[in-house]
């Protein structure tokens, strides 16, 4: 599986969730916002295999719908 990672900054609520969750791809961008790592290619980066898993269910478990993930390959 490949998943798109996008963080929509504006709709999150600084919970922490998904960079304790995920650290491997979301930090804290300062004010506790979240981001997408540039190591892994910042925000539209795509991730593949068992962390895309976690990526789509930490998607799901985030309060305010600010993480934007799109499955581009089953
Ligand atoms: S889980 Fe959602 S609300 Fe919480 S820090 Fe991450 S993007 Fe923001």
């Amino acid at each position: 599986m490949k998943v798109k990672v996008q963080v929509d900054q504006d709709l999150c609520t600084a919970c922490a969730l998904c960079y304790d969750e995920v650290p491997e791809v979301y930090e804290d961008a300062g004010d506790g916002i979240a981001r997408v790592k540039e190591e892994v290619g910042g925000d539209g980066a795509i991730i593949e295999g068992e962390l895309a898993q976690r990526v789509l269910e930490v998607t799901d478990e985030c309060p305010s719908g600010a993480l934007v993930t799109e499955v581009v390959e089953e």
